[in-house]
């Protein structure tokens, strides 16, 4: 591959790059629908709860009672008011996960590599383009060499197109056809690597004018909608049927029709199920913002449900588990095992010289690669005022490494000589492939190899070899290679990782080790990290030679896949998934993308990762940390248990409210609940199951449980009845006060009065020990979370308000009743819960004593 020259482009000077983005503006397109506020408005409106309270003040206007009508309206600004608040808060967090997932961007401004989000991308910026990114704009190519481009986005066609350096008198195309020198915005470079200038951004690019808009971000349909969908649909049709029921039992019974639908409208609010969607929205979205500050961007929310029923973590070793800084640790050559170590004796011995020299002139001029920065490093050290080192020397050509061969070479032409000199590097045995070993001396060389990889150490071979006729060859095998050695490097376990390995044995995650390093150097790192088997070890050609059948049975233990190429990701996820794993996998390739896709989590890394990997997961690794994700794990779950309580509380708290609306009607007893309670209690019951339980601390035992099973849902059986159950008592005791109430000959107002302060008093109870279910109210009362101290106190001073304040006494239709009695109600209330915790100490030491 010939090298282009691009050390001679300096592009933007920041000063010009400031004065285009104030003139051009960002690169990128007019959001298609950014949900305005009168949007939002506008949704609110049609909320079926928002028609009934509508109603329900014109029906008390229509009565004559304008303060209560007035009272219904000014809740109905309320309400607006808050859901506004919220879906912009929701909508916020979702456009900065957004933006933050959206493509990057590497320029060259100022003379130096600079990586920026895509949006500031301004035209006469130089980006340099390589395999796997998506061209933030439209441009010209300058330098190239074996570049091609899938532009299906823009013209249908999925063959990718070649690309060419642009030449004096080339013509503007459109998109599509091979040899043109033309990129586009939004297309993605599958092969090769060059610099491109840009001509047009934003809404100017070809992508601008057919106003495609890349979705960074997918909603998508997910299981618990569905199931929500599903019982918000039980729950309504029910809810309706009782409603008319009302209607018409009350018209009859009591004879006035308006009063009857009142008591319908009433009936409708109270079992209305508007929080679950709600509640699902709001909780995945603000856990993608929780997740977000550990690091991890959610790209497709459906996989913060998955996260917490993930059973497999596969993880790339180099970068993920290790630090990815390299430091050369040893050489070998010739027989002799030196120790390089820059803090004792900053020099190189002597047999290792020309191995030293070869490793660097297999490099790159500016590498990312870690291993060739340590090389270089060596080279600008102590080694690099000796002889070895060739400034004078030009770079003629590249072979790059191939998942056939590990291996990479550098072609140099030395000045004034007449032939070139190859340096290669790559994993031992592709050097030895390369150099046509006898087997008697790869024999010789395995002792120093297993005994350098056993400490961890990533290994390199190297070798040389001339070539004097100027047909360079096509492949590195037609040089006739001289082995000179090995370079041993460490790479440094990340901090933590060992902690995050034990902690995800506990949670029974098993983590699976992928690599393409030696197995013996990936056994060593594995012990290192406290992997589950690290002896157990299938390498990339066993992985071949194994048969569909028999891949599933023995990916069952395995702990390390090494010397795997990305490719056999693929196959490595699809035997997981056979053998009924939920399996995350980490990648950062454009190779890695279909076995990302095919996880069930796909996690690209940000840092090194390509525009492509990142398309094809659903997560994305912000610090390429392996402990990063291990937290996603943990929030993944606590996501759940918290929608799990919050969907118990909702139809808890629901059974009473319901209860109170129906039975005195169809008992032709004198009503508790009129449309104004309804909505008091709502205005608990919404922030409480939104913002509660939302922000609600993990359980302690997260993750010492096994994985919650994929298809269970928010709704087993079991829960529900338990959750039915706790409403059902509450009713029951809620019930006992109004029927003691009414038979004390106390009248209708303070029959009310009693009843309705049960009721609430209940409710906060309800939420308290729905807080969790494996602790005791005492035990999560010391650790209040802030948003429930704001519900409880804001809860008590509206109540104390409307039992005190005459003007709102009266609108809620209060009597005066003692406070001894209020204070019965409220022991009583109270103890509509005791059972609950009895329950949950009964379960938490039965499930003690079994483990
Ligand atoms: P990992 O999965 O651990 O990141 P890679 O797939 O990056 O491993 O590399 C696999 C092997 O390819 C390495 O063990 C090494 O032998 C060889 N290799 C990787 N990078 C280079 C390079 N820049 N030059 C030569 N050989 C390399
Ligand atoms: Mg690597």
């Amino acid at each position: 591959m010939p090298i282009p020259d691009i050390d001679s482009f300096n592009g933007l000077t920041s000063r010009e790059v400031a004065e285009k983005l104030k003139n051009e503006g960002f690169n990128e397109l007019p959001e298609a629908k950014k949900r305005s506020v009168a949007w939002i408005i506008f949704d609110v409106v049609h909320e079926p709860m928002f028609i009934l309270l509508v109603a329900g003040g014109l029906i008390y206007f229509l009565l004559g009672d304008v303060s209560e009508g007035l009272m219904l309206m000014s809740f109905v600004v309320f309400i607006i008011a808050i859901t506004v608040y919220q879906e912009q808060k929701t909508e916020r967090a979702l456009e900065a996960l957004r933006n933050l997932a959206s493509p990057r961007a590497l320029v060259i401004r100022n003379g130096t590599h600079q990586r920026i989000p895509g949006r500031e991308v301004v035209t006469g910026d130089l980006l340099i383009l390589a395999e796997g990114d998506r061209v933030p704009a439209d441009g010209v190519l300058l330098a190239a060499t074996n570049i091609s481009a899938d532009e299906s986005l823009l013209t249908g066609e999925s063959v990718p197109v070649r690309k060419i350096a642009f030449r004096e008198g080339m013509a503007v195309t459109r998109p599509g056809g091979d040899d043109q020198p033309w990129v586009f915005s939004g297309t993605l470079v599958v092969a090769g690597q060059g610099v491109a200038k840009v001509g047009s951004t934003g809404p100017h690019t070809e992508m601008g004018k057919i106003g495609t808009v890349l979705g960074t971000l997918e909603r998508g349909e997910t299981r618990l909608k569905k199931e929500i969908s599903k019982i918000v649909r039980v729950i309504a049709t029910t809810g309706l049927a009782l409603c008319i029921i009302i209607v018409i039992v009350y018209g009859l019974t009591r004879g006035n029709w308006i009063e009857g639908f009142l008591a319908g409208i009433t009936l409708a609010m109270a079992i209305l199920p508007e929080e679950f969607p709600v509640v699902l929205t709001v909780f995945l979205a603000l856990g993608a913002w929780r997740i977000s500050l550990r690091n991890v961007l959610t790209r497709q929310v459906p996989a913060i449900e998955t996260l917490g029923s993930a059973t497999v973590l596969c993880v790339d070793k180099t970068g993920t588990l290790t630090e990815n800084r390299m430091s050369i640790k040893r050489f070998y050559a010739d027989g002799a095992m030196c120790d390089y170590n820059p803090a004792v004796a900053n020099t190189v011995p002597d047999v290792c010289h020309e191995l030293a020299e070869f490793a660097i002139l297999a490099c790159k001029k500016d590498p990312f690669d870690p291993m060739e920065k340590a090389l270089l490093q060596l080279g600008a050290g102590e080694f690099g005022k000796t002889e070895h080192i060739h400034t004078g020397w030009s770079l003629v050509q590249e072979y790059p490494l191939s998942p056939g061969l590990l291996a990479m070479s550098n072609v140099w032409k030395s000045q004034g000589g007449s032939e070139f000199v190859i340096a290669a590097k790559g994993a031992p045995e592709a050097i030895f492939d390369l150099c046509h070993l006898s087997k008697n001396q790869m024999e010789e060389l395995s002792g120093p190899i297993d005994a350098m990889a056993s400490e961890g150490l990533r290994l390199l071979g190297i070798a040389k070899a001339s070539f004097v006729r100027s047909d360079l060859p096509g492949e590195q095998h037609e040089f006739t290679f001289t082995f000179l050695g090995l370079v041993g490097f460490a790479d440094p376990v990340r901090p933590q990782v060992r902690e995050a390995v034990a902690e995800c044995r506990s949670a029974g995650i098993r983590v699976v080790m992928i690599t393409g390093d030696y197995p013996l150097t990936a056994t060593n790192i594995a012990r290192q990290i406290g992997l589950e088997s690290p002896d157990t070890c299938i390498t990339g050609s066993e992985l071949d030679a194994m048969s569909a059948e028999e891949l599933p049975g023995r990916i069952r233990s395995v702990g390390i896949f090494a010397r795997v190429v990305p490719e056999q990701k693929l196959r490595i996820v699809n035997a997981l998934k056979t053998a009924g794993e939920v399996v995350a996998m980490t990648g950062d390739g454009v190779n890695d993308a279909p076995a990302l896709k095919s996880a069930d989590i796909g996690i690209a890394m940000g840092g090194r990762g390509t525009d492509v990997a990142r398309e094809a997961s659903s997560l994305v690794l912000l610090d390429d940390n392996f402990t990063s994700i291990v937290a996603a794990v943990r929030l993944g779950r606590r996501i759940f248990d918290n929608l799990k309580k919050a969907m118990a509380y909702i139809i808890s708290v629901h059974v009473p409210i319901a209860g109170m609306s129906l039975i005195p009607v169809l008992l032709n007893l004198p009503l508790v609940l009129l449309p104004v309670h309804i909505v008091f209690l709502e205005l608990i019951i919404d922030p409480a199951c939104s913002i509660v339980f939302e922000s609600e601390k993990e359980e302690e035992n997260v993750m010492r449980r096994p994985p919650r099973a994929p298809d269970e849902g928010l709704f087993t059986g079991k829960n529900l009845a338990l959750s039915f159950l706790q409403g059902a008592v509450v009713l029951g005791v809620v019930l006992a006060i109004y029927s003691s109430a009414l038979s004390r000959g106390l009248g209708e107002p303070e029959v009310r009065t009693l009843t309705f302060v049960t009721i609430v008093v209940a409710n906060l109870c309800l939420i308290l020990t729905n807080r969790s279910w494996s602790q005791s109210v005492i035990t999560t009362l010391r650790t209040p979370n802030r948003a429930m101290v704001w519900v409880f106190s804001g809860t008590i001073i509206c109540l104390a308000l409307v039992l005190f304040v005459p003007a709102l006494h009266n609108l809620f239709r209060f009597g005066s009743v003692p406070l001894a009695d209020l204070l019965v109600c409220t022991i009583v209330g109270a103890g509509s819960v005791v059972w609950f915790e009895c329950y949950k100490h009964w379960s938490i030491t039965a499930t003690e004593s079994k483990n």
